[in-house]
Order: structure tokens, then C-alpha cells, then sequence
């Protein structure tokens, strides 16, 4: 622990999949805001040194793109985690956060699409959170964060593979918890509900889906990215060193009412 503030987080590295924009930015920037150095990461360049230079100095190595990796290709995830902690030192805080959402009817989705969901839902987290983890072990200490969803617990239409992937992400934390914790790792989740992000631009942008959202959530409005951050911040930092397994939903109270 770093002085006596547990929620300090000082010289720490995070590591934040999918940080060049959205949620992933947000929680990058809220842990910077904590006192961590972070690396962000990405597919695109251009993205990636716009967002290092939005964060600033708490940024490793901003613009030539130490990140730089597609958390769904296991041998970038390896060599990208090996060329962080060669050149950035050990990652302490990784947050599993990559997604991306395809909305079909199940019985026309195409198996490409299937298939490229739960690549980048489900399967980076295994490969990022494996790689990194194998890392953390011998150090006897690490924090993982796993960005699950509303969707780890319920469906709605036209989204079934991303729940699916979603729910898969709530019981693969539980599992690296059940293979980790003994190490001295802590694996939680975070599970937002409705955040305004380019994931789902189209349904914030549509007035029928804008009103039945606020009145099905009993906070009666979108999620703002930095309210993600106080959560992030406390499974990142030692204040949450006992809380293993567990999926935080920050929803404004959707899953609390009927
Ligand atoms: P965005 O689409 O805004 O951002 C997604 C990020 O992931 C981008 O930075 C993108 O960068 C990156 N990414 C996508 N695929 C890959 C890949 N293969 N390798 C590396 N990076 C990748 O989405 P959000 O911020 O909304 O979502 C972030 C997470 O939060 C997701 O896991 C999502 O499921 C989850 N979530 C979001 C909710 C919401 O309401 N927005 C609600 C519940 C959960 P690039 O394309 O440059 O690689």
C-alpha cells in the first residue's frame, strides 16, 4: 500500500485494454487520476496517441504505442504484455475492458459475427488476463478488473451473443478467482449498465429507445463514463484487497427493479 490512503495508487502500472475511447478511456483516466501510470491500448494508432495526450504525463510512453496489440490474437497479447513489462516494468492493475456489441436477430446472426464477439468479448480475456496473470503469480500480488454488463444477467433482444459472452465474462472471473486468489491476486468485474459511448451510438440516438431507458432505470437517465471510476479505482487499489470473484454492477438501479 502507498501511504495511508488505501484508494492510492501511486507508481502503480495499469494496463487498459480498449482505452482509446469510451469506457475504457474513462476508467484509464480515472486511475491516472488515482496516482497510476498507465498503458493504454488499441488497434488504431491514431486513437491511441490522441487519447495519451488527452491523459498526459500519467501515460507511459505516450504516441509510439507500446499498446498497440488486438487483444483477440494471442501472440500480439503475449508479446505485447512481454515488451510492457520490459520496457514499462510490471503491470500491477490490469483492466479487461475490449468489447464490442453486433445487434442481429439470433436466428439470422451470422456465425462470422458469433464468432468475432465472443473473440473479443470473451476470448481477449482469457488471453490478456492469462498472459498477465502468469506474470502477477510469481510476484505474489495483482489486481484484475473484467468489464462484464448489465447483459452478464439479463438478454434483450437482438444482442444474445453479446450476452452470452457477457455472462461467460461474469463466470470466467469466478473462475480466474478460484485459480488465482491463492496467489494473491484479486479478479473482480464491473458491470455498467447504460453508458453513452460510440458502442451504442444508434440507441442513444433513438428517441423510442432514449425514453424507455429512462423509465427503466430508476436513476432515470444514461450512465456518464466517470461515474465507472470510483469502482474501478477501489478494485484497483488496496482498499478492496479481500473482495475476490465479485461482479460491481454500476447501473443507475436496472437490475433492482422489474
Ligand atoms: P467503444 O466502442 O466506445 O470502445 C471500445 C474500445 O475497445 C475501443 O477503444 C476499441 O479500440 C477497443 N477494441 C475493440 N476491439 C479491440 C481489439 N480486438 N483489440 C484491442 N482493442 C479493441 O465501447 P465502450 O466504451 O462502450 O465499451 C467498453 C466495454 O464496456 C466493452 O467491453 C463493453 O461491452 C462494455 N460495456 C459497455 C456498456 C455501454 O453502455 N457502453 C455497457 C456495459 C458494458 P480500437 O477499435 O481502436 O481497437
Amino acid at each position: 500500500m502507498s501511504g495511508t490512503n488505501a484508494f492510492n495508487l501511486a507508481g502503480r502500472l495499469a494496463l487498459v485494454t480498449g482505452s482509446s475511447q469510451g469506457i475504457g478511456f474513462a476508467l484509464a483516466r480515472g486511475l491516472a487520476d488515482a496516482g497510476a501510470r498507465i498503458v493504454l491500448n488499441g488497434r488504431r494508432p491514431d486513437a491511441l496517441a490522441d487519447a495519451a495526450v488527452r491523459i498526459g504525463a500519467a501515460c507511459v510512453a505516450p504516441g509510439y504505442g507500446l499498446g498497440l496489440f488486438d487483444v483477440t490474437d494471442p501472440d500480439a497479447v503475449e508479446a505485447g504484455i512481454a515488451r510492457i513489462e520490459q520496457e514499462a516494468g510490471p503491470i500491477e492493475i490490469l483492466v479487461n475492458n475490449a468489447g464490442i456489441q453486433r445487434r442481429q436477430p439470433l436466428d439470422e446472426f451470422p456465425v462470422e459475427t458469433w464468432r468475432e464477439v465472443m473473440r473479443t468479448n470473451l476470448d481477449s480475456v482469457f488471453f490478456v488476463g492469462q498472459a498477465v496473470a502468469k506474470r502477477m503469480i510469481p510476484r505474489g500480488h495483482g489486481k484484475i478488473i473484467n468489464i462484464a454488463s448489465l447483459q452478464s444477467e439479463a438478454a434483450r433482444s437482438t444482442i444474445a451473443p453479446y450476452t452470452a459472452s457477457k455472462g461467460a465474462v461474469k463466470m470466467l472471473t469466478k473462475g480466474m478467482c478460484a485459480d488465482w486468489a491463492r496467489h494473491g491476486l484479486q479478479i473482480n468485474a464491473i458491470g455498467p449498465g447504460y453508458f453513452e459511448t460510440e458502442l451504442n451510438r444508434k440507441l442513444r440516438d433513438d428517441p423510442e429507445f432514449h425514453a424507455w431507458l429512462c423509465k427503466r432505470t430508476p436513476a432515470g437517465r444514461w450512465g456518464k463514463v466517470e461515474e465507472l471510476c470510483g469502482t474501478a479505482v477501489f478494485l484497483a487499489s488496496s482498499a478492496s484487497d479481500f473482495v475476490n470473484g465479485q461482479v460491481i454492477y454500476v447501473d443507475g438501479g436496472v437490475l433492482s427493479v422489474l
